[in-house]
């Protein structure tokens, strides 16, 4: 069988570094609190937790003021309580959200209301939407126009389907239209590569978090072309998946650390060593 091992899947750039800032300041106070988990995959933060990056929803856990804010970055109001109260911080956020929340600013200061497009119950979206106040909503299908100068700012980890039908829905509505392209280059790549090879192999595997939204929009995608399936780690992975099948594509989420990949591709290694196609 062969295998097709996506070079952009796995742990991206803003998440690396969230990790490598993380524990550095571990090493530095032996414990440090992240606001939610730093990284959308549950073995991942187990391993984190035992060198001493703690998850947790509530400031009343972090005993010791040291706090980590993950790559999604933060509501503004939040940041401004964790100064106050003297907080120790570490500001992870990935400079790709750093640039959209100071574009939702800027566009707020020039007047426009502010359409952000992306998950509304993800954390960089409550950050974006807290930057931009009453003067932002998040994009539905369904909204009404009531405002003649829009600004729209997509999550970073949004597809292009979804920012595309965003500015057709706004486009002859309104007087003023203008759009920052926030989609970080991490994922315009992912998921490039991903469609190329979904187009070529016969399944596709999906490793990453199932809590993660960008692994699940990349098994969304992948899933349009060929069967795929998203998995966290090799265990869950079913002979019967490939039947027929001569080839098997690889990729990941944003929060997917190499080892877990690395896995996933020994297994496949190993099952199908001397299988052409699964009868
Ligand atoms: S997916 Fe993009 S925006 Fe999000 S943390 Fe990674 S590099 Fe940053």
């Amino acid at each position: 069988m062969k295998i097709y091992r996506a070079r952009y899947g796995g742990v991206c750039f803003g998440v690396k570094r969230a990790i490598e800032m993380s524990l550095t300041a571990a090493g530095k106070w032996k414990q440090v609190y992240s606001l939610g988990p730093l990284i959308h995959n549950r073995l991942a933060v187990e391993e984190l937790k035992k060198k001493g990056i703690i998850t947790t929803n509530t400031l009343n856990d972090i005993k010791n003021k040291k706090v980590i804010i993950r790559s999604h970055g933060i509501h503004p109001r939040l940041l401004h309580r964790l100064k106050k109260q003297e907080y120790e911080i570490i500001d992870a956020t990935c400079p790709w959200v750093r640039k959209a929340q100071r574009y939702v600013e800027q566009l707020i200061s020039e007047g426009y209301h502010v359409i952000i497009v992306g998950e509304k119950d993800h954390p960089e979206v409550k950050g974006l939407l807290g930057y931009g106040g009453p003067h932002s909503e998040i994009y539905s299908e369904r909204m009404k126009i009531k405002h003649k100068k829009i600004g729209i700012v997509p999550q970073t980890t949004i597809n292009y389907e979804a920012l595309n039908q965003a500015v057709l829905h706004f486009i002859d509505r309104v007087l003023e239209l203008k759009i920052y392209n926030t989609i970080c280059k991490a994922t315009i790549l992912r998921t490039h590569e991903a469609v190329r090879i979904a187009k070529k192999a016969d399944v596709m595997i999906i490793i990453g978090g199932k809590n993660s939204a960008n692994t699940t929009r990349l098994f969304q995608v992948c899933n349009k072309y060929k069967p795929s399936h998203h998995i966290e780690s090799a265990d869950e992975i079913k002979v019967e998946w490939f039947r027929q099948a001569q080839s098997v594509g690889v990729t990941a989420g944003a929060s997917t650390p190499k080892e877990q990949v690395d896995e996933v591709v020994t297994f496949l290694k190993k099952k199908f060593r001397r299988k052409k196609s699964i009868p």
